[in-house]
């Protein structure tokens, strides 16, 4: 049981978060910290937490912190959230990144703190807010914890039992793994969304183009409606494995390009099939 739980980022994942808290009845009180002050209003209003200040100290009355800032906001969050850092409290964060968070952390803390689990919950929306926040976000969903050689085996234990306590799996995972394995399944589509998107927008005739489009364009492009600020920052700090991919992405192109130009229709439907395939077996894996 958590007496207070504090949210820092009162949007869709820290309302989440909270209302799936409330929801699931885990805590006693619900604090949220923001640096807008009517996104503090409309998360009262909501009923998404009790309380609300923009002023970090607030965190200190918190046995449970979670996290939930942009992670380009994540550095200056931590410095201030410092001076009131408790070694009692648990702290975790939903930050898409793992390697940039730690290395926040280090910079501002000199080592990683033991009671602070990074982790990164798989569940999210286009749709930014706490207005967009609901208490089933997790449910049946995964979150990834990144702990290293400093983590408490407490602290670790009590986020796992937190995040399970709201319906998800929670798996661990080495951070630097999880860079290079989230770049591949969601940095470089949403790469490849935003890209293909801002092609079709630019050209003269994107009205008819779009008034045209097909439910596969619809899905495809689903997540390029995805928050600009939040993947600016994913993008700049996990910059080098999405640029490898990017390069992987341009040689498979490429020899796309080339069947095509070749007329192999041999070589093309082989390159199908094997997707066709892979998309199948991924499908079963998500499943899991
Ligand atoms: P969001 O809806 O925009 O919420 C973020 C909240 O944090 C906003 O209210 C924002 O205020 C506030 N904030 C920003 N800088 C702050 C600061 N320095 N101090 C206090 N509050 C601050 O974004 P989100 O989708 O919940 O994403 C939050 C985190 O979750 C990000 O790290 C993201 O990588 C991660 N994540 C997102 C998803 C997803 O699908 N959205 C999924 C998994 C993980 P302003 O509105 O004034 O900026």
């Amino acid at each position: 049981m958590i007496e207070r739980l504090c949210v820092i980022g009162v949007g869709l994942i820290g309302g989440s978060v909270a209302r799936a808290a409330r929801a699931c009845g885990i805590c006693g009180e619900f604090i949220g910290i923001d640096r807008d002050p009517e996104n503090l209003v409309r998360a009262l209003a909501l009923g998404v937490i009790d309380r609300g200040s923009a002023d970090v100290a607030l965190a200190a009355e918190a046995d449970f912190v979670v996290i939930a800032v942009p992670v380009g906001a994540w550095a200056a969050v931590c410095a201030d959230l410092k001076a009131v850092w408790s070694d009692t409290a648990v702290y975790t964060d939903v930050g898409s990144t793992k390697l940039s968070v730690i290395a926040g952390c280090r910079a501002v803390f000199g080592t990683m703190p033991p009671n602070f689990v990074p982790g990164h919950p798989i569940a999210g929306a286009e749709r930014s807010g706490v207005g967009a926040a609901t208490a089933d976000l997790y449910a049946g969903k995964r979150v990834i914890l990144t702990p290293d050689a400093e983590t408490d085996s407490g602290a670790l234990a009590r986020a796992s039992a937190f995040w399970q306590a709201l319906g998800a799996k929670v798996s661990l995972m080495d951070p630097a793994h999880h860079d290079e394995v989230l770049a591949a399944t969601s940095h470089l589509p949403h790469v490849l969304a935003f890209t293909l998107v801002h092609l079709l927008g630019r050209k003269d005739e994107q009205g008819e183009i779009f008034q045209y489009a097909a439910g596969g364009f619809r899905d495809f492009t689903r997540i390029a409606a995805s928050d600009p600020d939040m993947w600016l920052d994913i993008c700049l700090a996990n910059s080098e494995h999405i640029l490898s991919l990017i390069g992987a992405f341009g040689a498979e192109l490429a020899e796309f390009a080339n069947c095509l130009e070749q007329r192999d229709a041999g070589r093309l439907r082989h390159f199908l099939s094997n997707a066709r395939e892979a998309r199948q077996r991924s499908i079963e894996r998500m499943d899991n």
